[in-house]
């Protein structure tokens, strides 16, 4: 038996989220809200995948001479017809989804500025070979990496894992925007576990992940130092005694409350009296 990184995003939402998805069935029906976030998910993957095709395209019409805002130009050039081409595909009016169109080309165009930076950079030291720059600013990846570990007790998917010259740097990818600075205490805990799985896969130290917000890559670095490791420990301690069976305890939050997969199964199982 191992438990599932993903446990610890569910605990930070609510402990007893942990202990329903132990012991309930979830809800089986969808909302409508939950149908359009998925749809909206598997459109922001598929632009972003498209926009990294484009802009490694586009390296090849870099000059050496170019500053960064005609950088920033040619490699957003090709956004809005992916944003229409994906939109076809997936049938929908861009009128309908105007306001998460804008939001994921205001994404895009943050992007593609720190890009602009970084390629004007790279240029500017005399390497302007699109091959390099593409290695560079996207380095090869390991995608949808499963790792199960019976010792630690512990299991997980992790999205990506960049390996540059031999060092591993687990990525892990969320939908919302991260917080003004740093990462969320939780994502730094998943991002943790996923690093500690990873050690002992490998043979091998990690010293720093990332988590990626917003399938932007606004990639924010995490150092997976003593201090995250140990509070990790905690955190699992209490996702395992809950596992047991020990009700932990609760504070109640009415807004997560409406959002949670487990509201009915709360309601039906759990006393708040
Ligand atoms: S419905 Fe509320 S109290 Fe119950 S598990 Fe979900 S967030 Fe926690």
């Amino acid at each position: 038996m191992t438990t599932s990184v993903s446990s610890i995003n569910e605990y930070f939402y609510c402990p007893l989220k942990v202990y329903l998805k132990e012991y309930t069935k979830p809800q089986e029906n969808i909302t409508p809200q939950q149908e359009i976030q998925k749809l909206h998910g598997k459109i922001r993957k598929q632009v972003l995948k498209e926009y990294q095709n484009s802009v490694k395209k586009n390296f090849r019409i870099i000059q050496d001479n170019m500053n960064a805002s005609e950088i920033n130009q040619k490699l957003f050039k090709d956004i809005p017809k992916i944003l229409r081409k994906v939109m076809k595909e997936h049938h929908i009016n861009p009128n309908d989804e105007a306001e998460f169109l804008e939001d994921l080309k205001e994404d895009l165009k943050i992007q593609t500025a720190i890009l602009a930076l970084k390629t004007n950079q790279i240029i500017n030291k005399g390497y302007n070979d699109p091959n390099y720059l593409s290695e560079l600013l996207f380095p090869p990846i390991i995608e949808n990496y499963l790792i199960k570990n019976f010792d630690l007790g512990l299991s997980g998917l992790i999205d990506k894992i960049e390996v540059v010259d031999g060092t591993y740097f687990p990525i892990k990818q969320k939908t919302g925007r991260g917080p003004l600075r740093g990462v969320w205490d939780s994502d730094a805990l998943e991002l943790a576990a996923y690093s500690i799985l990873l050690e002992y896969e490998f043979n091998t130290e990690i010293l720093v992940g990332f988590i990626n917000y917003g399938n932007i890559n606004d990639k924010r670095p995490v150092v997976i130092n003593t201090k995250l490791r140990e509070k990790l420990q905690e955190v699992l301690q209490s996702i395992y005694s809950i596992k047991k069976g020990i009700l932990p305890e609760i504070n109640l939050n009415l807004k997560k409350c409406e959002k949670c997969d487990y509201n009915k199964a709360c309601k039906e199982n759990i006393d708040f009296t």
